[in-house]
């Protein structure tokens, strides 16, 4: 499933997207807070610019509500339907989730973003 090429391939691991080569991001670990949404000018191997005009990542706004929305229900539906706790242990599963998954959330709608404007491009890929 996860093959180079692929748009959910870069989506996931958050690398470049057209040529998926190396990560968009300057460190690879999202739970370094102070370098979440740090992210490298261009691509090292193809060029790509990724800020494609100011303030781009803006964008991805609209799109961490749906990520969030995802992450919330599947902590409910694993903490109410599988664990079969309380509704109000529920909600602290909830909110617990999504002040962990911050970081993933951030990034992962950054990804859909970026992915959304850009395509693999294979010529990009074979330049290294
Ligand atoms: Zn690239």
């Amino acid at each position: 499933m996860l093959k180079k090429g692929k748009k959910i391939y870069s989506i996931i691991t958050g690398c470049c997207p057209k040529c998926h080569y190396e990560s968009m991001y300057i460190n690879k670990n999202a739970f370094i807070l102070s370098d979440t949404l740090k992210m490298h000018e261009h691509c090292s191997n193809c060029r790509t610019k990724y800020k494609i005009e100011p303030s781009f990542f803006y964008g991805s706004m609209y799109v961490s509500y749906p990520v969030g929305i995802m992450f919330a229900v599947a902590a409910f539906v694993i903490s109410y339907g599988f664990i079969g706790a309380s509704l109000n242990i529920a909600f602290i599963a909830i909110v617990v989730t999504m002040i962990v998954c911050l970081p993933i959330i951030l990034r992962l709608s950054r990804n859909i973003w970026i992915n959304l404007f850009m395509s693999y491009d294979k010529s990009l890929a074979k330049k290294k």
